[in-house]
């Protein structure tokens, strides 16, 4: 009995921890929530700088649901951070377009966020956001990407996003 009691005990204060912790969730875009590659010639199109793939890729899920999911992590208390490569081999001008593209494709859906990092290809994601310190879970679509995440969990983002986002909320 006293058993019981204990455990629960340490679980509550265990809870009580990681609410008051300082936590990060950082999100991928493309093959994350953005459908870059079901975009018909998205690669040969990245080959020749034509920024159309970047400004066409439509949502990987319901926005709607996708915003109010965000929306209620950082009501408790999680800072969204999105962190995204640009495009491969590009050159500063078309780096510059592919930013534009990404910050207007998020601004048209009204994706909420509190710091947002385009970065160019190959860039340790960690770098983006150790500074933050805390807790930090990173989302992405890419294997590589997350083995190399040492700030805290992952999820993989080729499963279903929003059931492991809200896995996030109801655990923490
Ligand atoms: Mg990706």
């Amino acid at each position: 009995m006293y058993g019981i009691i204990i455990i629960e005990r340490e679980r509550n204060k265990e809870r009580l921890v990681m609410s008051m912790m300082n936590k990060t969730l950082v999100l991928d875009m493309d093959g994350t929530f953005v459908d870059l590659y079901g975009v018909d010639g998205w690669l040969e199109d990245l080959r020749n700088e034509n920024p159309r793939p970047y400004i066409v890729a439509k949502p990987l899920y319901d926005m709607d649901t996708f915003c109010a999911v965000l929306g209620l992590l950082r009501a408790q208390g999680w800072r969204i951070a999105i962190t995204t490569w640009l495009a491969k081999e590009s050159t500063k001008e078309y780096d510059e377009i592919v930013r534009k593209a990404k910050r207007e494709w998020l601004a048209k859906r009204n994706v909420p966020f509190d710091e947002i990092h385009l970065v160019k290809y190959g860039t340790t994601k960690a770098n983006c956001t150790r500074k933050l310190g805390g807790y930090q879970v990173l989302a992405d679509d890419n294997a590589e990407i997350r083995k190399g995440w040492h700030l805290g969990n992952t999820i993989n983002a080729n499963e279903n996003l929003i059931e492991k986002l809200v896995d996030l909320l109801l655990t923490e």
